[in-house]
């Protein structure tokens, strides 16, 4: 296993583990006094206040937020020492809505999804229900984490899942310094195990994706530029290859809000999201057309929000008496770390967005 760089946020004791101390970052001081405009105000100025979801296309199931790695910038404060896990009974809920909801895309996370002792079972289950895309997000290193996990990639092909994987850069130094020593070498393994079983390769429908965010306090460059550089590098120097490359901005919560304080880059950052706002990005964030359930089965418009701890403005809060029509009607819950949403061409967890 990978050597951890740090502790999750819970296990350091941080404040930031509170997630009202890190709501309260985001609404007071630049925000508070007026130097930057909230994201409320910056949306209503184009029209897009009250932020309300389309029909459902992306159910985002959180299985737990046990990780093998303790990556700097992660959100879910993620790490081995977190102990939330999915258990079977909330699975077979989810199951329930998965077969009953007009989502074509199943998206399982966590942490390390596969860590969770039922993941087989419930991506066997889920995948009996025929939804379009069925996606899991690995991190890699966990199918070279233990011996129990090498057979993953075969596991993957025989559900159809689509594997997409973080990848902050194609070089060594820079994906160890944002994901933990021994990192880029097992990630590079894992690659080739997928190819090896036709993942990522041209014309295979076993679909590979890979993820990049920025190893610092700067947003993703074009994605399109990016993705040719990743795989020509990728192919010459490992022969591996892949699909998409998916950029995604660092939101500021959780460990990246940790970073960004620490580093005495917050206010800098902030100003860059705001700076690059896209009113065109705000109809198609994540939000609207995602539903994401964390580890306890509770509803939130998207994976930051459950991070933060606010669940869906709505009557239905829970898998167990989940509502469609009910849920449509909500209002979005937002707040300032929106705004990584919304910078450039827009960010999601399929991307750029605009
Ligand atoms: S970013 Fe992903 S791999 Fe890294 S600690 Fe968080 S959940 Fe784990
Ligand atoms: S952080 Fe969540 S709620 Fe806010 S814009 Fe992004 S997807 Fe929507």
């Amino acid at each position: 296993m990978s050597k951890l760089k740090t502790q999750s946020l819970h296990k350091r004791d941080s404040e930031l583990a509170n997630t009202n101390k890190q709501l309260e970052i985001l609404s007071n001081g630049i925000f508070a006094n007026g130097e930057l405009p909230t994201f409320k105000d910056k949306i209503a100025e184009s029209n897009q206040f009250p932020l309300k979801p389309k029909p459902l296309e992306i159910l985002q199931i959180n299985v737990g937020y046990m990780c093998n790695q303790v990556c700097e910038h992660c959100h879910v404060d993620a790490g081995p020492d977190r102990k939330e896990i999915m258990t079977k009974e909330t699975m077979q809920q989810c199951l329930d809505v998965i077969k009953s909801t007009g989502a074509h895309t199943l998206d399982l996370t966590g942490g390390a999804p596969e860590m969770n002792p039922n993941f087989r079972w419930f991506v066997e289950e889920a995948s009996k229900a025929g939804v379009k895309d069925f996606i899991v997000r690995s991190n890699l290193t966990i199918i070279r984490a233990n011996k129990k996990y090498h057979d993953l990639p075969g596991f993957f092909k025989k559900h159809n899942v689509h594997v997409v994987s973080s990848m902050p850069h194609w070089t060594r130094g820079k994906t160890d310094k944002q994901r933990g020593e021994g990192v880029f070498d097992q990630s590079i393994q894992a690659l080739k195990d997928l190819n090896a079983v036709g993942y990522g390769m041209p014309d295979s429908n076993l679909k590979l994706d890979l993820v990049y965010n920025p190893s610092g306090a700067f947003l993703p460059a074009n994605q399109a530029a990016m993705e040719k550089d990743f795989k020509k590098a990728l192919l010459e120097d490992f022969g591996i290859q892949f699909h998409n490359l998916f950029a995604i901005t660092n939101l500021p919560i959780s460990r990246f809000l940790d970073f960004l304080i620490a580093s005495e880059n917050y206010e800098d950052y902030m100003y860059a999201l705001v700076d690059a706002f896209n009113p065109s990005a705000v109809a198609n964030v994540m939000c609207t057309n995602t539903l994401s359930v964390s580890w306890d089965g509770y509803l939130y418009d998207c994976d930051f929000n459950q991070m933060l701890d606010l669940k869906v403005a709505s009557k239905t809060k829970h898998i167990s008496n989940y509502n469609e029509e009910v849920l449509q009607n909500r209002d979005i819950i937002i707040s300032q770390h929106c705004y990584g949403c919304t910078a450039g061409a827009g960010s999601s967890c399929q991307g750029t967005v605009a």
